[in-house]
């Protein structure tokens, strides 16, 4: 089986979660088998499959579940990792800010002093859908002078047109569903 196909079959959804008439895509099972995080993690950080030439500095993983990917992902790749946060985790910040969700806002932050002028980086989160909160963590990172290189996630909601919110930026998704 091919990489894909392994994330593929690992891959759950489950139905009225968080909300009735939302179905909720859970990477859970594919992040516990070592066979799944193995190919995910190649999957997502492959600078060929990314449509990546240029060279990564650093790895950005969106809170949480960018956390353990992005992880795993610098590893792979020789690299370090820095967090966007939610709000208020976080004791020195270089940069904040907010978007839209369907009720309400939140706010994002990345930490001080980490991220270099400059630096070229790789973002990495599990779901992209509406791209509310990849745009918002792109922002943050050029905010700081750094330059998001590409946007590499496991699964793309299209329909939801997350792309949209992201302009520019290259973004490079394993599967769409
Ligand atoms: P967006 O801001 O609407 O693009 O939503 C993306 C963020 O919400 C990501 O950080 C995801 O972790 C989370 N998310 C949205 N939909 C799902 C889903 O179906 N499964 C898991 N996470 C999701």
């Amino acid at each position: 089986a091919t990489d894909r196909d392994t994330v593929e079959r690992l891959l759950r959804d489950v139905p009225d979660f968080p909300e009735p008439g939302i179905r909720f895509w859970d990477l859970t099972p594919v992040l516990a088998d070592a066979e799944g995080l193995a190919a995910t993690t190649r999957l997502l950080s492959a600078p060929a499959a990314a449509g990546v030439d240029a060279e990564v500095d650093v790895v950005v993983g969106i809170e949480a579940r960018g956390f353990l990917l992005g992880a795993a992902v610098a590893q792979a790749l020789g690299l370090g990792i820095v967090p966007v946060r939610k709000q208020g985790k976080l004791p020195a910040v270089a940069a904040s800010r907010s978007y839209d969700l369907e009720y309400g806002s939140a706010t994002l932050e990345l930490p001080a002093d980490v991220l270099a002028p400059g630096a070229r980086v790789l973002l990495v989160d599990d779901v992209l859908a509406t791209g509310g909160t990849a745009g918002a963590a792109s922002e943050l990172v050029e905010q700081c002078g750094a330059r998001v290189v590409a946007f590499s996630v496991v699964l793309e909601l299209p329909a939801l047109h997350g792309r949209d919110r992201l302009g520019e930026r290259a973004v490079h998704a394993v599967l769409e569903r």
